[in-house]
């Protein structure tokens, strides 16, 4: 099995500079450790047709290039109803029949981290259950039986963070991001995790999980996002921020390229020419502020 990085967009429309500078960044990591790079699309949810084309020919104009062929979340339904079934098997998931309402209106646990699922269903019993399951489809749960687990962040040093009863199978029959995420990276042969560090709140989830299916736990970097200049985190609504939007105001992928590497403190050029410069340790810890550069 291969040891590699990997780039995991979802195809809900163009990527924009803050995404490509991810992608740039687990691209730099991946290739300075002597990983391979893939690229995995991630379509359970929110796939607009035609989003992967432009995304991948996005990703190739600013020079990502990747190992294998990409893989597709779609594709990949076995895998993960595989990994639902083992854990079901091992008395590890429940079925819930909460709608969004009722876990907001649930009195939470004692001590319970706002958002955590306060474990309704847990507690049904079976003739309760074949009630529910009359009115409303169930989602699968996780039965965590730790409230918190540690990781190691290459940027962030240890995190800990909350690890509740998550949804590994949303009642419309879509596999969760978070179980389809960490079958994928192992069955990949992915021993490297680098993305914003917006998810670095749900990666002791994915660990934690990764644990119990006795699959071997990444190593993980959460790179500082792109804000704009309110300091919210990029959005198309910001003016031009796609590639798209950049050509059309005058400004190339090569240029794009060349500003991402500058506020990462690398020289501007192709990446595997950037990559004797690279050195994790160097990197910005704040997140970069984008303002529109003139053509
Ligand atoms: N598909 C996720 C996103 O685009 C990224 C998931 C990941 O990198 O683990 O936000």
């Amino acid at each position: 099995m291969t040891s590699a990085g990997r780039f995991a967009p979802s195809p809900s429309g163009e990527l924009h500079v803050g995404n490509l500078r991810t992608a740039i960044l687990a691209w730099l990591f991946a290739k300075s450790s002597g990983r391979d790079f893939l690229l995995r699309v991630e379509d359970l949810d929110r796939a607009r047709s035609g989003a992967e084309a432009e995304q991948l020919r996005d990703l190739e104009a600013i020079g990502v290039s990747w190992d294998a062929a990409v893989v597709r979340q779609t594709e990949r339904a076995a895998l993960y109803d595989d990994a639902i079934a083992r854990l079901t098997h091992e008395g590890r998931t429940y079925e819930c029949f909460c709608t969004r309402r009722e876990i907001q209106e649930a009195p939470s646990a004692p001590h319970a981290p706002q958002g955590a699922y306060p474990g309704t269903c847990r507690r049904l019993s079976h003739a309760e259950r074949e009630i529910r399951r009359a009115s409303r489809p169930a989602s699968i749960r996780l039965l965590a039986d730790v409230a918190e687990w540690g990781v190691e962040d290459q940027l962030h040093g240890k995190y800990v963070g909350v690890v509740d009863d998550f949804v590994l199978r949303r009642n419309d029959g879509v596999t969760a991001y978070n179980l389809a995420v960490v079958v994928d990276d192992a069955a990949q042969g992915i021993d490297q995790v680098v993305r914003g560090d917006d998810l670095l709140p749900s990666t002791p989830r994915q660990a934690y999980l990764a644990r119990l299916l006795g699959l071997p736990v990444p190593e993980y970097a959460h790179v500082p996002l792109v804000v704009n200049h309110d300091g919210a985190r990029l959005a198309k609504r910001d003016g031009a921020v796609t590639l798209g939007d950049l050509a059309a105001v005058g400004i190339p992928a090569e240029r794009v390229r060349d500003l991402i590497l500058e506020s990462l403190h690398l020289p501007a050029g192709p990446l595997p020419d950037v990559l004797a410069a690279f050195n994790p340790g160097n990197l910005p810890k704040e997140p970069w502020v984008w303002i529109t550069p003139r053509s």
